[in-house]
């Protein structure tokens, strides 16, 4: 095979990890130097903490400066301020304009260039390549167009690479669609993936029969578990994708054993869990700040879980319509490693990024919806459930309890003793603190068997919460 063909930019993406980490640090001097001089918040910023930026010359002195997060953007615009001070292009730069609403509600704006659209469409076309696409291949996108930038860069990075879309926006698009075009691929998320399967088989059509070679799951995190049964009913690989309009688009290659960061274009630090954003932070107080006195603790050691730090990085020349410095992202994740790759690839791999916004404490310990889903999905539990759940947290300071719904696929034939004890046993296998608790009847699970269609979130219209801390 034409070893070429196999990357979408393969000096860069096959680099040695020195010269990656100079071409990292020849960028992070130029972005500095940018954004002082098109950021009217960086401006700013860099003035009123006496930063003089010559001194940041290296990815490392990144971690010298605050972070900002999607609060500090907010309060950058309209109608918090007059303009849009993160905004780091004039307007004949600027080629579009889109709004990401985040977790609170208000929307982030973004401006892009047609640099930053490049970018965007290298990034996916990167993963792309590293997930086996050929331009042969017929792929539904089922993420929706919009606002937010996902469908349309990874639709622009597929037809730069000749493959060929079918732009859906979502997945409940007709059965025919499948047998007509035979298409190779669908992007979408685990549970539009598994919804179709069911769909699929009303129609007559297996989807392990069917024309589908790869699905690629974006959007939100999962569990090991329910993409090992996603795998298992289509019968092809399920790849990851993490991206955001804030410009991460990290693709999974097809080891599956973590994603590639695409380090010369986005810089990624893992920061510790207790390190708050607050840009207005004096660097000269930071000794006295227990936020920023923590020199060691603050940023983690590869292997350790913690905030996704993010820095957009521009190559000389570059216009950025929003940069973002040391922008904390509210997910978490950590890194698996900075070695060579079997793909070729060395660019760093990190495991799949949680939400910060899904997790929730119990006795301080740390639960995600993906540890739930995990409990769900275990194998033996897919024998009476569709794999659709939610679940509600209880209680206060001495005691908590975890109420867990899920959809069976018949209620006359469940064994729930089975799916309990799965369930249970997932749970707090990782977790001694918590199993303890559990034994000590200070942490409760009751669970709630439902027929399809009989979940709450079914009547809220949106992405479903599965899981609701009603403490
Ligand atoms: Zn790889």
């Amino acid at each position: 095979m034409n070893k070429k063909n196999l990357y979408y930019n393969e000096k860069i993406e096959t680099m040695d990890r020195g010269d990656l980490d100079s071409l990292i640090d020849e960028k992070v001097k130029y972005t500095i130097k940018y954004a002082y001089e098109n950021s009217k918040f960086y401006k700013k910023w860099f003035d009123k903490n006496n930063i003089e930026i010559n001194f940041i010359k290296t990815h490392e002195d990144l971690r010298e400066l605050p972070l900002i997060s999607g609060s500090t953007i907010k309060k950058n615009q309209p109608p918090s301020t007059n303009a849009f001070n993160f905004k780091s292009a004039d307007n004949k730069s600027i080629v579009s304009i889109h709004e990401t609403s985040g977790t609170t509600g208000t929307p982030k704006s973004f401006f892009l260039t047609n640099n930053d659209w490049d970018k965007y469409i290298e990034k996916y076309g990167r993963a792309f390549k590293s997930q086996g696409f050929k331009s042969n291949d017929y792929l539904i996108m089922c993420a929706s167009y919009g606002m937010n930038i996902g469908a349309e860069s990874m639709s622009l990075a597929a037809k730069k690479l000749n493959i060929t879309t079918i732009p859906e926006g979502k997945c409940t698009f007709p059965i025919r669609i499948l047998k007509n075009y035979k298409p190779t691929s669908i992007v979408g998320s685990i549970f539009k993936f598994l919804r179709l399967a069911n769909r699929m088989k009303e129609n007559k059509l297996e989807p392990k029969d069917s024309s589908i070679k790869r699905l690629v799951a974006g959007g939100e995190s999962f569990s090991d578990e329910s993409r090992k049964y996603i795998e298992e009913i289509w019968g092809v690989d399920v790849y990851n994708t993490y991206g955001s309009t804030e410009g991460t688009m990290c693709g999974e290659c097809s080891e599956k054993n973590g994603i590639h960061v695409p380090e010369d274009l986005i810089h990624l630090d893992i920061y510790n869990n207790n390190v708050e954003a607050d840009p207005n932070m004096r660097l000269e107080n930071l000794s006295e700040d227990s936020n920023f006195n923590c020199s060691e603790s603050c940023f983690l050691e590869d292997g350790e879980k913690g905030k996704i730090i993010l820095t957009t990085l521009l190559s000389k020349g570059d216009k950025a319509g929003t940069l973002l410095i040391n922008y904390d992202t509210d997910d978490s994740s950590s890194v698996i490693t900075r070695d060579k790759c079997d793909c070729g690839r060395t660019h760093m791999k990190i495991n799949n990024p949680t939400r910060d916004a899904e997790t929730v404490n119990i006795f301080d310990n740390e639960i995600n919806r993906v540890d739930i889903e995990a409990g769900v999905f275990q194998r033996e539990n897919m024998e009476y459930l569709t794999g659709e759940y939610e679940s509600f947290l209880y209680g206060d300071n001495t005691q908590n309890t975890l109420r867990i719904s899920v959809e069976c696929k018949n209620l006359s034939n469940l064994d729930q003793e089975i799916i309990e004890n799965n369930f249970i046993e997932s749970i707090l296998r990782k977790n001694d603190d918590l199993k303890e608790k559990y034994y000590n009847n200070e942490f409760e699970i009751i669970f709630n068997f439902l027929e399809k269609g009989k979940l709450e979130f079914y009547k809220v219209k949106g992405r479903p919460k599965r899981l609701i801390d009603r403490r």
